[in-house]
Formats: structure tokens, sequence, C-alpha cells
């Protein structure tokens, strides 16, 4: 299996936001011996995935498209950008979902930024503040998809209820959180 995650933006989204988040990625991910590639051309959002009376994407519907994507394409690891507001299931919106991988040669996970932005709570923008958040959602989201479940630790595999739970947890992981890491992607090519 060859070690790349893989950028895709969905939908609408600023593509400099992909750059930033993939020079942040490639930091993290480097010691794993993970390369990371921003996909040139964004997915597009289907009507069929949004939610009219919500007003938000549905985060599910989304992934499982990437899944089939991620499938006929052969990548190993995708995560999907968004910057339209999502929900899934009875969550009433998430900032990203991820599967744990049922086997080890794929896996698909999204992230929203529309949420992680000061703007959205009507405060003063800050973008330092913002490009954090991102890569602490995205290492979170692409944690699940190397098979970490949710951590209790000071860990960026804690669960993010709000903003503030983001912002408390640190841009990587714990020791055991690494260790598992460091198990499951032994056997990669
Ligand atoms: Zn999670
Ligand atoms: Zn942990």
């Amino acid at each position: 299996m060859k070690k790349i995650i893989y950028l895709q933006r969905v939908g609408d989204i600023e593509p400099g936001i992909l750059i930033v988040l993939k020079k942040n990625l490639k930091w993290f991910f480097n010691k794993y011996g993970f390369k990371i590639v921003n996909l040139p051309n964004p997915l597009p959002l289907l009507e069929s995935e949004y939610d009219s009376f919500k007003r938000q994407y549905d985060a599910l519907k989304v992934k499982n498209r990437l899944i089939k994507y991620v499938k006929i394409k052969g990548y190993t690891r995708v995560l999907g950008v968004l910057d339209v507001d999502i929900f899934s299931k009875l969550l009433n919106f998430v900032f990203g979902v991820a599967d744990l991988p049922k086997n080890k040669s794929f896996g698909s996970a999204l992230i929203s930024v529309t949420r992680l932005r000061e703007d959205f709570y009507r405060r003063t923008e800050n973008v330092t503040l913002f490009e954090l958040r991102i890569h602490k959602e995205a290492i979170h989201e692409l944690g699940h998809t190397f098979g970490l479940e949710h951590c209790t630790n000071f860990c960026v595999m804690k669960f993010s209820n709000d903003l503030e739970d983001t912002d408390q947890k640190p841009p990587k992981f714990c020791e055991e959180c690494a260790n598992r890491m460091a198990i499951f992607i032994d056997d990669f090519e």
C-alpha cells in the first residue's frame, strides 16, 4: 500500500486553505512516512446531499460518496475538505466524520472548516487559529482512518463537542495513540 494521503476539495472552498493544510499535515505525517498530495479538481457537492430543512449537508452521504471514489481511484487515504456546514445523524453539527477502517487498504474522512472560523461566531477573524483548528481536526479524522478511537488523554484524538474542546487539545497524538498508529502502519509498504 502506498503511503499517500490525498486531500480532496469538496464543493466550493478556497484552494489556499488546502495548501496550508497540506504543508501542516506533511510536517505531521512525515514521521510515519506518508506523503500528502492535493488533488487538483474539486468534487462537486450534490443537491441530494443537502437537507433544505436543516440548511446543512449530510456528512455521511458526502463521505459515502468519497469512499466509492477512493475505491475507484485506488487511493489508500483521502481527506475531503468542505466549506459548508455539515451534520451527522443526530448531531446538530460536526467538525468532521470518518470511519474506523474495515481493512487497512483504504479509508476516507471529511472535515468542514465552516465552524472553525471565528467569523462564524461573530468574532474577529484569526487566521492562525483557523489554520491550527483545521490542522487538528484533519489529524483527528485521519487518525480514525488509521484505527484510532476517541481518547481521553491530552491528545488530538479527544472528541470535540464544541470549538473550545478543539482549542484545548494539542495538534498531536498522546503516547498511546502514537504507539497504536505505529503498529497500524507497520506493515504498510
Ligand atoms: Zn472523532
Ligand atoms: Zn490519545
